[in-house]
């Protein structure tokens, strides 16, 4: 592993500022240079976004970016691009595919989707029924799949597709990088409780998906699809904030400007709630912290689990105490309540009543809480697995609905 001083990092970093500044360039110029440098995700091999540093290193960046006049935030940029595309390509794909997808994905050029979900296989992700059938050096690809955020404004999907039915679910299924402009590919919007429409159905007929666009081996595509859940446990659940900035932030505000016309005894119930909530923000802030200081090079394990779900859980809670702070005025959705197609996934912003409705889905996106739990007690904890009747029958040969 390569060293360099979180001083020289640092002086790096004040060097791309003053030589590309970010308020008088456009983003994709910014963020190209940030790569070309090393300082996109420092932890990856040099020439593909990285100085092959430790992980930790990657503060120290972000730490002199977040000073500039503009500021771009990875998960505003290129949410699953960024948080789950790249070290996924990066740790299977091909030289080539590093050299066509990475510098991309980090400048935002390519939005990319991850197409995992079915409306027969959420959890249970293994068991899902899309097809990709081998003709000649092409893959032919049917089915559906469901929850897909961002799919309308992407160039590419990660896509998990069963390829050996006769297999048991987990062993055969192969991993895709998918065109989302090939013929076939059909994206419609569904919109959530908030009246946005992040995400989307994608029908997929008839697509052809060249082999070179496989990622590992063919009825490897299980391993390949953990190494994409359990980064993006992480960037849903390991983000480090300042001390009381973020969700518990807006609480905060919330409490300020409503507390005074709360009768005694509400106020001193209010003060508690918001008190313990401000704690196990700090809690999971510092947990977070520390788990990113012992981060190692290479892909999250299982723990990545517990910012996950402790994240989750908390920003519901916030949110619900935030609300019931409001009274009658949470009920009403400030500027109408309006269908939209955004471009960017929108957790928190806007209203404390739309990111309340937001809120509801954190505990199921990324893996359930209840599917959080049963992976920590099962591979942090060590307690004994789930039973798992169909783990070595031929899919085929598992009932299912669909
Ligand atoms: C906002 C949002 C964005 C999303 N974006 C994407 C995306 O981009 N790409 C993608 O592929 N998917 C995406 N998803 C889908 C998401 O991954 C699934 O919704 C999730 O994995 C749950 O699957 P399911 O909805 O089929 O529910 P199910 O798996 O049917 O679960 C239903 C209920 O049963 C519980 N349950 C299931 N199995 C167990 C078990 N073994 N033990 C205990 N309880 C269990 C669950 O916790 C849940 O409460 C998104 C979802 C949301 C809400």
């Amino acid at each position: 592993m390569a060293v360099i001083t979180d001083e020289e990092l640092r002086q790096r970093t004040r060097d791309l500022l003053a030589e590309v500044p970010p308020d008088r360039v456009d983003r994709v110029t910014f963020r190209g240079a940030q790569y070309d440098r090393g300082l996109a995700w420092v932890h990856f091999p040099e020439g593909k976004g990285g100085l092959g540093l430790d992980p930790k290193a990657q503060t120290v960046v972000d730490e002199v970016l977040r000073t500039a006049p503009v500021y771009y935030d990875d998960l505003a940029v290129n949410p699953i691009g960024i948080g789950m595309g790249a070290p996924t390509v990066l740790t299977y794909g091909t030289e080539e595919m590093h050299e066509r997808f990475l510098r991309r994905i980090f400048t935002g050029e390519d939005i990319w989707c991850q197409l995992f979900s079915e409306p027969g296989a959420g959890s249970d992700v293994a068991g899902l029924a899309t097809r990709a059938e081998l003709d000649g050096d092409e893959w032919v690809v049917n089915g559906q799949k469901v929850w897909t955020t961002l799919a309308h404004v992407s160039n590419f999907g990660m896509l998990l597709a069963r390829t050996d039915p006769d297999q048991p679910k987990h062993k055969g299924l192969t991993y895709f990088v998918l065109d989302m402009h090939a013929p076939g590919v059909e994206v419609r919007p569904l919109y959530q409780i908030t009246g946005e429409a992040e995400f989307n159905e994608v029908f997929l007929t008839d697509v052809r998906v060249p082999d070179s666009m496989r990622l590992g081996e063919r009825g490897e595509g299980w391993r390949v699809a953990i190494t994409t859940l359990m980064n993006e446990r992480v960037a849903l659940g390991g983000g480090v904030r300042g001390r009381g900035q973020g969700p518990i932030a807006e609480l905060v505000s919330v409490w300020d400007k409503h507390r005074d016309g709360l009768d005694p005894a509400s106020r001193a119930v209010y003060r508690d709630r918001v008190t313990d909530l401000w704690i196990r923000a700090e809690v999971l802030r510092l947990t977070n912290l520390r788990a990113r200081q012992n981060a190692t090079a290479g892909n999250p394990g299982p723990e990545g689990s517990v910012g996950k779900l402790a994240t989750a859980e908390l920003n519901k809670a916030i949110y619900e105490c935030a609300l019931d702070l409001l009274g009658a005025e949470g009920m009403l959705f400030p500027g109408g309540y309006q269908l939209a197609r955004p471009e960017r996934t929108t957790l928190a912003g806007g209203s404390v009543q739309k990111t309340f409705l937001r809120m509801r889905a954190q505990s199921i996106e990324g893996g359930t809480s209840e599917v959080m739990r049963n992976i920590l007690g099962e591979r942090v904890l060590g307690l004994p697995g789930e039973p798992r009747v169909d783990k070595d029958v031929p899919w085929t040969e598992v009932p299912r609905s669909s």
